[in-house]
């Protein structure tokens, strides 16, 4: 035991090494397009992300996953997909030459992003004339708020690496819990248990799981006190029947994986202020969004796995 976790840390894969290429190069790539069109790279970097998350495609060979529509890309009126720059301008098509070999080729890495940036950077490059070019382009205010706050924690922690996570309560505590996702509720009509409970002591800290943004906080009939972080996966992380929060947290905040929160309590099931209808647990629930809806998925296996491993930092 002791071997492995003595060794297992250090031990770096081909497939690692080649992660780490892959996102300095996707960096460079950013960096380059912020100089050229002065559209922030975190900002290019969380639409890139964030089509990532949405893409149904996860082989694709590209390094940048976004995805301009053909009528986009050649224009209204193009009779045909030339791929020469100035005869897509021609068509006031967004299709633009990036690497400087005169076509603008919709899977061409460096096309594709300098294409989406120069779409913004036509609309303003503070951060309220970037949300307006998104909310043109997406049409949806999720999709919105989900690239800005990517933007924001990429801005914030000033890298696109951002893989840990954490256990959300302190390992030293007392708590239990079962996989009881799927299990029959009874409060406000026919329902299923959408999350896990862990069940714990009024009080015992409750910590962000990941890197992500405060997206949702207050009250809620099922949840009582909770709140709700977004995460750079577009993953939604559901905290419920919170015995207070943490002070000063708000709605926008970044938080990174182990900060603190709230604290276990058991509101809810009731108007604002209702608690102790049930034992005092967190109940822990994850959502994704695909760009059209959300559904919530089992969050145990990731809840047991974050375990293992904070306990293997230790
Ligand atoms: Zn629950």
């Amino acid at each position: 035991m002791l071997f492995i976790l003595v060794f297992h840390p250090s031990e770096s894969s081909a497939e690692e090494d080649k992660e780490i290429d892959v996102n300095k190069e996707k960096l460079a790539l950013y960096k380059k397009n912020e100089a050229v069109t002065n559209i922030p790279w975190f900002y290019l970097a969380a639409i890139d992300k964030y089509e990532k998350n949405i893409k149904k495609d996860a082989d694709s060979e590209n390094l940048i996953s976004i995805a301009i529509p053909e009528i986009k890309w050649f224009g209204i009126g193009n009779p045909s997909k030339n791929t020469t720059a100035s005869w897509i301008s021609a068509f006031e098509g967004w299709g633009k030459d990036g690497n400087g070999d005169g076509k603008a080729d919709p899977n061409n890495d460096e096309d594709i992003l300098y294409s989406m940036a120069s779409y913004i950077e036509q609309q303003g490059t503070s951060r309220e004339d970037i949300k307006i070019a998104l909310w043109k382009y997406y049409q949806r205010e999720l999709t919105v708020q989900t690239i800005a706050n990517i933007a924001k924690v990429y801005q914030t922690f000033n890298t696109i690496v951002l893989e840990d996570n954490d256990f959300p309560l302190p390992l030293n505590m007392n708590y239990s819990y079962r996989n009881t996702w799927g299990d029959a509720r009874g409060f406000g009509g026919r329902r299923i248990h959408e999350g896990t409970d862990i069940f714990a002591n009024y009080g015992v800290p409750v910590k962000s799981t990941t890197y992500g943004v405060v997206e949702m906080k207050g009250w809620n009939r099922f949840g009582g006190w909770r709140i709700g972080i977004r995460d750079i996966k577009s993953r939604y992380h559901y905290y419920a029947h919170l015995n207070g929060y943490k002070e000063g947290i708000k709605v926008g905040d970044v938080v990174k994986p182990g900060d603190i929160i709230g604290s276990v309590g058991a509101t809810g099931y009731g108007p604002p202020g209702t608690s102790g209808k049930f034992p005092p647990h967190l109940h822990y629930g994850m959502y994704k969004d695909n760009g059209y809806s959300e559904w919530s998925f089992d969050p145990y296996p990731y809840l047991s796995r974050w375990e293992r491993e904070a306990r293997n930092k230790k």
